[in-house]
């Protein structure tokens, strides 16, 4: 039977919109009608109480949560906990995100997430694998023992996901131009990351296929005056999609601001890169043998060094539009529609429209998550 959700404000492509009722059938969105339309009238009616309804956020950056780590449980059993764990702050979509591992740890979270969206677990879209084909000289929190430089050998297990989206965190000066293209044409989305590259290395890279930068400021050359770095060439590529960590704390807010003037609001995404404190009551937990813990909001290694955050992605939401003044419909977009776009999703995901999947978040005006819709169910 069909869905009406009704009484809600519902966003919409022009805003938010308090006369239509969104109807759902099955995973889909079938239409935005108005509540006494007759297929409303039909359906079971489930009543929003006047709270907003928003596309459900999508996360391309999440190594864990809820108590678990990807990288220490690269597991189906894992994924299924990491997203549940996120759905409560709005994500219905995510890649569980790999940090720089060995290869046979590669490979079995590639099994992992093939197994998990086989199984229909809510909300896993594919994998985030970021690193091991980082540069050392930016490596962050990152084991310097797991990098290496990416071969033709790699190619088979970075395109081994057939069902799912493949996103790639990569230096660009740790490969050639040539493995970037192979890359992009078996569908694959090469982000660079950790990076030390230069203007000109970033350029050539884009040529070949590189469309997106890894939160945007944080491990890669900065811009300088006479060196525009990772951070100017991304700045100057009109193109190409940034994710940024609105945590306050990753990136001045000014410095974000500054960014967001330099190129089209919809190449830029809101990701957590959230560590598994988010959603658990426990701050610390171990990454590689080192004890990680989150000290004011943030998650350190013992040397001071930042490991992902401690932020959902409905605190990322409310931060961009309280620290970086964006309206809320363009924040919401930068968690939903920009990140599917840059996937290649979205022509599915990231709108409330018809013949959508039907990924729905219920907040109230502080962005407290009420409900949560993946592909047209509730939570069990
Ligand atoms: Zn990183």
């Amino acid at each position: 039977m069909a869905v009406a959700l009704v009484n809600g404000r519902v966003l919409g492509d022009d805003g938010f919109r308090e006369d239509l009722a969104v109807l759902l059938e099955g995973a889909r969105i079938a239409a935005l009608v108005p509540p006494d339309d007759a297929r409303c009238r039909r359906a079971e009616r489930h009543d929003l109480e006047g709270q907003l309804l928003l596309p459900g956020f999508l996360d391309t950056q999440v190594n864990g949560g809820g108590g678990v780590l990807f990288n220490a449980e690269p597991t189906v059993d894992a994924i299924r906990a990491i997203g549940r764990a996120h759905r409560r702050y709005g994500t219905t979509g995510f890649l569980p995100t790999l940090l720089s591992d060995d290869l046979d740890v590669v490979a079995r979270a590639v099994a992992a997430v093939r197994v998990a969206i086989d199984a229909g677990v809510p909300g896993v879209l594919g994998i985030h694998i970021e690193g091991p084909y980082i540069n050392v000289a930016r490596k962050g929190v990152h084991n310097s023992e797991k990098l290496r430089g990416l071969d033709e050998g790699a190619i088979d297990l970075l395109t081994s996901l057939q069902r799912g989206r493949t996103l790639v965190t990569l230096a660009p000066e740790m490969t050639t131009p040539e493995m970037i293209g192979k890359l992009k044409a078996a569908g694959v989305v090469v982000s660079a990351g950790h990076t030390n590259a230069t203007y000109r290395e970033i350029r050539i890279a884009l040529k070949h296929g590189l469309t997106g930068f890894t939160h945007l400021f944080n491990a890669m050359s900065q811009l300088t005056g006479r060196e525009p770095g990772v951070v100017g060439a991304a700045l100057d590529d009109p193109d190409s999609w940034c994710g940024i960590i609105v945590d306050g704390r990753h990136v001045d807010p000014a410095v974000l601001r500054i960014a967001l003037r330099c190129k089209r609001h919809d190449r830029f995404m809101l990701v957590t890169d959230a560590m598994p404190s988010v959603g658990a009551v426990e701050k610390s937990f171990t990454l590689d043998g080192r004890v990680i813990s989150v000290t004011d909001g943030v998650p350190v290694a013992e040397d001071g060094t930042l490991a992902g955050s401690d932020a959902d992605m409905a605190t990322i939401v409310r931060n961009a539009v309280e620290l970086l003044g964006v309206e809320l419909p363009e924040a919401v977009r930068m968690a939903s529609r920009y990140p599917a776009e840059f996937l290649g999703l979205g022509g599915e995901l990231g709108r409330i429209a018809p013949g959508y999947r039907a990924n729905l978040v219920l907040v109230d005006d502080r962005l407290g998550v009420r409900q949560t819709w993946i592909d047209g169910k509730t939570p069990a």
